[in-house]
């Protein structure tokens, strides 16, 4: 037997060590694999939690989870799963939409965490060879230099991986152009199910090599030779009962294992099978996928109808045309994208009256510029517009040409989901029969029928997606958590196959079978199909080890398979994320939760999707990027608390030490999620919520209280240097706090000064531009950090605003914001300093006074969580005239009253709580008017979060994070990095040789030149 072990160990960082007790059921299991496999064996009760969900509405826990190192951990795995008959569940990012990354029982095999490296590319062959947990967009940025591209583009790619993409024959908005992953899968290497490693690739039929491996008596001679009868049994029931489509991806690919390649030879070639198998056949550990080459330019045009039925009408017409794209988004897709916040801007452009509009792309491969691209392009979208505007139904058109124009439409076109998902209370548009497919000619009838389907089932749905290939993502809205509605998720799920294959289609164009349709495959392929998947599995796996009940099932003992029950029977009402007897515990909270219409449905708001899980762009979530564990994104938190406020764990759970410290202790608070995650997820809001609860009955640690003080001790230890500043260095002093109160010993700590930026600001006789001649009045918030360590960004703020002739003022009778205390989870205290604040400065607000930080998250406290904290005008009204300083001058247009002289370049690593409430652009906006160039950085957080990089048991992951930033900052050709955040200045001050960096208004303050 093949047996692999090429190395390839990747460090991450680990996280605690803290107690991870196994399932008593699993213990034997768990501890014989961990002495025969070299990667991670977690088979506790959170790691059952953490893995029970993916993308779609289904929930069941798996028994364990192994994450492999090497070919031999995974073949281990898979022999061991066999002797303690353990079903097996291999798993990429788990985005699946379907269900088919959830397995009840399952050892779960994630690949993401160690077994994601590009092994090698072959840019004459276009080719690429990859372990299966690679994120497909890490892969096409490797293949960037090389001109290519892997060609599958899901919407999810940003986190989805090539294992998963084979695993469900996934694919895109191009798949007009390139089709979909099986066409683009050579080779693999697979362990079967007997832990057996096979080279899967083309196979030319009946020659030597084909009789050599059909001779042995092997499992890979055996499922070679049942798969060839299978196909030459079932030829004509193939050939009628696959659909006709670019994308069909329901059932088994009997119809593409044997057939003719490029010389005209029958070939066999099962890498074709394994292909949208969803792991029920083997487990993928290699792939070779042939690549394309990436267009270098392309271009936009929007088609908008009067009618929907117009615009699927028009949909076979655009296929005529040589487009590389063709996508539709009817008007409820704009109404929402036009209410929300975030997308308004998106949907400005649309004309009134457009029920519906076709997005069509071309690139410059299938329209050639001659040396003049965008000529090419304006010819092609001419004869379009000639097409549909002028001689058809479209009643206008919008050209997009430019990068920018075309991410603004692409950004609408991809709003749907998010927008429809973050739609508040328990009705919610899930995913069931989302991609259902039909050949495009037949969508304007088809779409008709469905929607007599939805008004049959009192229900609605907004259309939009792949028109061009025949896919439209319709999700009707059902609320899961009552029984009636969960039978019409069976009832429609039925009444929507019948009409998928009335119409020739398919009930999955693009995300598979899984829990929610493998029931329905028996209807879609007819009995002998049914009775040869059947078979097949069987021959793959004999025992049904493999992800039973997916694909494939037995309708009871009489069926090919083994004599148990595994894999008896499938129904989509099973194992349902939600559930007729679904609860949820509401508790009572110190913050208002209205807006997100409460604690428990802001929890409740994580789908799964996995975004949290990107790396390469946005803020969230920093702690899974250095850590690559699933306890550590957003959506891990988010399910933890889910399972103990619906009582799949305890309630008290939560307060217990493991489920603080490796749940809640390592989200860093850095709000990201509350901007990045599609649906808004606010996890540092709910973890302020439950500390802050944990405190009230737990009690806090003496650090804790400490860093919910700060304020205090900063104040006493300005009074106190440069005594204070001495006393940390005395040898044996850092240990000792480390030993103590938990700082860890190589932070280093900030520095007091004597003078304050209060003292500073009176003994310079406050305000130099006296109060009648002023353009405009401000409050400077004297927050901690500038206050009594590094009062330089307060000074050049008040440099800067009063060479704009604004008057400032820095009262001394402020609270500190109370970010320290909410961050911690002390929110009595941080609801004080909130009101303290609120009383002293709304009659100034009254009287026309802003309020303007310098250090971005105090501003954020102001802006955004003193509206969760307190009630009434005057916190609406102080909140309102809170600014970031460099948002202030922004708005103010200090170029004009200022003359700059600046020629450095910059590069800026923005604060991840002004990144979550949209505030951040600010700075670059006004340091390039200034003069600077600025090169922004797309950081994410840097890792302090306030106290979170002192705190001795995360300054290795804090670190970790702040590496990310650091490589950033190496990559920038700016001579100079600088930053608004007084932690981030810290991390970024800690790098080895590097003086701590400038704040902005540092920046602008040595640019300012004169005022005229
Ligand atoms: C918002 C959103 C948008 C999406 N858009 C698209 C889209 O445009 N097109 C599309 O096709 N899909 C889309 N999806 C679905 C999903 O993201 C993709 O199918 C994706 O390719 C799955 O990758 P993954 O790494 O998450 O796989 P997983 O969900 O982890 O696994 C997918 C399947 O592959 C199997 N598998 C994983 N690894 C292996 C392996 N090593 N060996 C054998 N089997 C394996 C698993 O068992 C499972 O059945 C979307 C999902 C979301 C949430
Ligand atoms: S937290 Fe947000 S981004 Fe992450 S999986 Fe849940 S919904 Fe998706
Ligand atoms: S607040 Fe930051 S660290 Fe915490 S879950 Fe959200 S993105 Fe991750």
């Amino acid at each position: 037997m093949a047996r692999s072990d090429p190395g390839g160990w990747e460090t991450s960082v680990r996280t605690l060590d803290t107690e991870r007790p196994d399932v008593p059921a699993y213990s034997t299991f768990a501890a014989e694999l961990r002495e025969r496999v070299r990667g991670d064996v977690q088979f506790d009760e959170y790691t059952q939690v953490l893995y029970a969900t993916d993308g779609s509405i289904y929930q069941a826990r798996p028994a364990g989870v192994v994450l492999p190192r090497t070919v031999g951990d995974v073949q281990a795995t898979v022999e061991l799963a066999s002797e303690y008959e353990v079903p097996i569940l291999p798993r990429g990012t788990g985005s699946s939409l379907a269900g088919q990354a959830v397995g009840p029982g399952c050892v779960v095999i994630d690949f993401t965490k160690y077994m994601d490296d590009l092994l090698s590319v072959d840019p004459d062959a276009k080719r690429a060879t990859v372990q299966p947990g690679i994120v497909q967009d890490h892969l096409d940025s490797a293949l960037a230099e090389h001109g290519l591209k892997f060609a599958p583009d899901p919407a999810s790619s940003n986190r989805a991986t090539v294992g998963g993409g084979i695993g469900n024959n996934s694919t895109g908005a191009h798949s007009v152009r390139y089709g979909i992953t099986d066409a683009y899968t050579e080779q693999l290497r697979v362990v079967l199910s007997n832990g057996e490693l096979i080279h899967t690739r083309e196979v030319v039929l009946d020659s030597p090599e084909y009789e050599e491996i059909v001779a042995g008596e092997s499992k890979e001679a055996e499922i070679y030779r049942t798969v060839r009868r299978l196909v030459e049994e079932n030829r004509s029931e193939i050939d009628e009962k696959y659909p006709s489509l670019k994308r069909s991806v329901s059932g088994y690919n009997l119809q593409k294992v044997i057939y003719e390649n490029d010389e005209g030879e029958e070939v066999i070639n099962l890498s074709k099978l394994f292909v949208g198998a969803e792991g029920t056949l083997g487990v993928i550990v290699e792939a070779t996928v042939s690549l394309v080459t990436k267009p270098e330019e392309t271009a936009l045009a929007l088609y908008c109808f009067e009618t929907l039925l117009d615009a699927l009408e028009a949909v076979p017409e655009a296929l005529e045309f040589p487009v590389s794209a063709v996508e539709l988004m009817d008007d409820e897709v704009f109404r929402l994208a036009s209410e929300s916040e975030g997308y308004a801007e998106y949907a400005e452009p649309i004309p009134d009256g457009a029920a519906a509009a076709l997005m069509l792309e071309w690139d410059d491969e299938l329209v050639a510029g001659d040396g003049d691209q965008r000529a090419a392009f304006e010819a092609a979208i001419g004869e379009t517009n000639a097409h549909f505007v002028e001689d058809g139904d479209a009643f206008d058109v919008l050209e997009a040409y430019s990068d920018e124009a075309q991410e603004d439409l692409w950004k609408l076109r991809k709003a749907a989901i998010p927008l429809l998902m973050s739609l508040e209370g328990d009705p919610k548009p899930y995913p069931f029969i989302e991609d259902a497919t039909v050949p495009p000619g037949e969508l304007a009838e088809y779409v008709g029928k469905f929607e007599d389907v939805l008004t049959d089932h009192d229900t609605s749905a907004a259309y939009f997606a792949h028109a061009g290939s025949g896919t439209l993502h319709i999700r009707p809205i059902l609320n899961l958590k009552d029984g009636e509605d969960i039978e019409k998720l069976h009832s429609i799920t039925d009444d929507v196959t019948d009409l998928v294959l009335e119409h020739h289609g398919a009930f999955s164009g693009e995300h598979g079978d899984g829990r929610a349709r493998t029931e329905f495959n028996p209807e879609m392929y007819g009995e002998d199909l049914w009775t040869a998947f059947k078979e097949l599995k069987t021959a793959f796996d004999p025992e049904w080890l493999l992800h039973p009940g997916n694909v494939v099932y037995r309708s009871g003992p009489d069926d090919p398979g083994p004599d148990n029950d595994r894999g008896v029977g499938a129904d989509n009402r099973e194992n349902l994320r939600y559930g007729a007897g679904y609860q949820s515990i509401e508790p009572t909270t110190d913050l208002d939760f209205d807006d997100e219409g409460g604690f428990s449905q802001l929890v409740e708001l994580c789908n799964g999707c996995g975004t949290c899980r990107q790396t390469d762009s946005d803020v969230m979530c920093p702690t899974y990027r250095a850590s690559k564990e699933e306890i550590q994104t957003t959506r891990g938190r988010a399910n933890m608390l889910r399972a103990a406020i619906s009582g799949d764990l305890p309630y008290e759970e939560i307060h217990s030490e493991r489920f603080q410290t490796e749940v809640l202790d390592l989200c860093v608070g850095c709000k990201g999620c509350k901007s990045d995650c599609p649906t808004g997820v606010d996890l540092a809001k709910l973890k302020a919520e439950v500390k802050h609860e944990h405190h009230r009955e737990h009690g806090s640690s003496l650090r804790a209280k400490l860093f919910g003080n700060i304020d205090r001790f900063a104040a006493l230890g300005s009074k106190l240097a440069p005594l204070s500043n001495v006393a940390p260095k005395l040898p044996g002093a850092r240990l000792l706090m480390e030993k103590t109160v938990g700082i860890a010993r190589d932070r280093a700590l900030p520095t007091f000064r004597r003078q304050s930026l209060e003292e500073w600001f009176e003994a310079r006789g406050g305000s130099h531009v006296p109060a009648p001649q002023a353009d405009a009045k401000v409050v400077l918030f004297p927050d901690t950090f500038t206050n009594y360590s590094y009062l330089e960004p307060g000074k050049a703020a008040v440099e800067v605003l009063e060479a704009a002739n604004v008057r400032v003022e820095i009262p001394g009778d402020l609270a500190p914001s109370g970010r320290a205390a909410f961050s911690l989870g002390f929110l009595d205290s941080a609801e004080e300093h909130a009101q303290r604040n609120v009383d002293v400065l709304a009659p100034r607000v009254d009287d026309g006074w802003s309020v303007v930080f310098v250090e971005p998250s105090d501003a954020v406290m102001f802006q955004d969580e003193y509206l969760d904290l307190l009630d009434g005008e005057a916190v609406e009204k102080v909140s309102a005239a809170a600014y970031g300083v460099m948002e202030y001058l922004d708005g103010l247009a200090v170029e004009e009253s200022i003359s700059f002289e600046a020629n450095e370049r910059l590069s800026y690593h923005g604060h991840c709580n002004q990144k979550a409430t949209n505030k951040d652009h600010h700075a670059v906006g006004v340091l390039r008017r200034a003069g600077y160039a600025v090169d922004p950085l797309d950081s994410t957080c840097c890792g302090m979060a306030g106290s979170f990089g002192y705190e001795a048991e995360h300054y290795d992951i804090s670190k970790a994070i702040g590496e990310l930033l650091f490589e950033q900052v190496e990559a920038s050709e700016a001579d100079t990095v600088t930053a608004p955040g007084a932690s981030c200045r810290s991390q970024l001050g800690d790098r080895d040789g590097e003086k701590k960096p400038p704040h902005p208004i540092e920046k602008l303050a040595e640019a300012v030149e004169s005022t005229p």
